[in-house]
């Protein structure tokens, strides 16, 4: 069966997020990687504008500075990224469950089945909306096509490798636009007199499984087009939880809820990072002579906020009646994920 797979980048991810949310910054050359330039930082991400100075990722920010002192220098706000992350997953999921995320801002779709041509401008449309931000994207019948293909045009690019004629379509260009040939490899091609994909195609699969072993077989297939590695969705986690063991056993219900809040608190920032709600909270209590009882409660509505945490948590700690036991080990459980706007089951009581 032919496969679908869509290939999203954002353009200058970190960048755009920070231009998209200071108006002030428009057009300008950003760099984000550290506020003060003269700092040991490096660049993560540098805007098209900063680009033009032969600004880039990686690159120590004194040297960024001294190609452009006229740019404006921020730090990473991961908070901020992670979101417009998790919103972007928001609107892949519209389409598909099979999801790969390479980094925040690049991720493989699965769309095998859909007309995946017009998800693929769906999902472009959406994020441009959305999130006030571009994407590229790239639209073939495999991984490192589809990847090619959102190079292609970068920013804001929209490009479709379609299945016919592929060998011809790659013969042309360097062997440094395959998937897993890096400088060394580059330099090891070229002095063997191989520049283009092309050039490549010529040599034998034996070969080149003699010269690069197991990455000379895949050089084989991947010059021809050839990629069968599938999308590979992280799969979603059962439960979320945080537990502590106390040095000495507690009967303090300041401390006991202290805990609680503070499991709360992170529960909420996993559940957020992931961008999921649950609806099962459940309490672990271990007894000083070891016995350890569980209470759960399953909510009508889903939850990630770490105060509405902290409050089921109280509920069932008031519930689990101590009666002055003292504690060895309390422990904050979350699970029955949902993503937000998703429709889930009511369990009947
Ligand atoms: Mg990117």
């Amino acid at each position: 069966m032919t496969r679908s797979i869509i290939h999203i980048d954002m353009d200058a991810f970190y960048a755009a997020v920070e231009e998209r949310d200071n108006p002030l910054l428009k057009g300008k050359p950003i760099v984000v990687g550290g506020s003060n330039p003269r700092s040991r930082g490096v660049v993560s991400t540098a805007s098209y504008a900063a680009r033009k100075y032969g600004i880039h990722s990686a690159m120590p920010l004194k040297q960024a500075y001294l190609r452009c002192p006229q740019a404006i220098f921020l730090p990473v706000n991961m908070a901020k990224y992670k979101e417009a992350s998790r919103q972007i997953h928001q609107i892949f999921r519209q389409f598909t469950r099979l999801i790969e995320p390479i980094s925040l801002d690049e991720a493989f779709l699965d769309v095998s089945g859909t007309d995946a041509v017009s998800v693929g401008k769906e999902i472009k449309h959406l994020i441009n909306n959305r999130l006030r931000l571009t994407a590229s994207i790239g639209v073939s019948h495999n991984k490192f096509l589809a990847k090619l293909a959102s190079e292609w045009e970068k920013p804001n690019g929209f490009t479709v490798i379609p299945k016919d004629n592929i060998e011809g379509f790659l013969s042309p260009l360097s062997v440094r636009r395959i998937w897993g040939v890096g400088p060394r490899t580059e330099a090891q091609l070229n002095e063997m007199g191989i520049f283009t994909i092309g050039d490549l195609q010529q040599l034998e699969r034996g070969f080149l499984q003699k010269t690069f072993g197991k990455l000379g077989n895949e050089l084989y297939d991947l010059c021809r087009g050839i990629d069968n590695r599938p999308v590979k969705s992280s799969r979603l986690p059962k439960s979320f939880g945080e537990e502590e063991t106390y040095y000495t056993d507690e009967g303090n219900m300041a401390v006991l809820e202290a805990s609680l809040a503070e499991f709360s608190q992170s529960l909420g920032e996993r559940l957020r990072d992931k961008g999921l709600l649950g609806r099962t909270i459940t309490l672990k209590i271990r007894y000083d002579d070891f016995e350890t009882n569980t209470r759960s409660m399953t909510l009508m509505n889903p939850i990630a906020e770490p105060d509405k945490l902290y409050k089921c948590s109280l509920l069932l700690l008031q519930r689990a009646r101590l009666n002055q036991r003292k504690i060895r080990l309390i422990g904050l459980a979350v699970s029955n994920f949902i993503y937000p706007g998703e429709p889930y089951q009511l369990t009947l009581w």
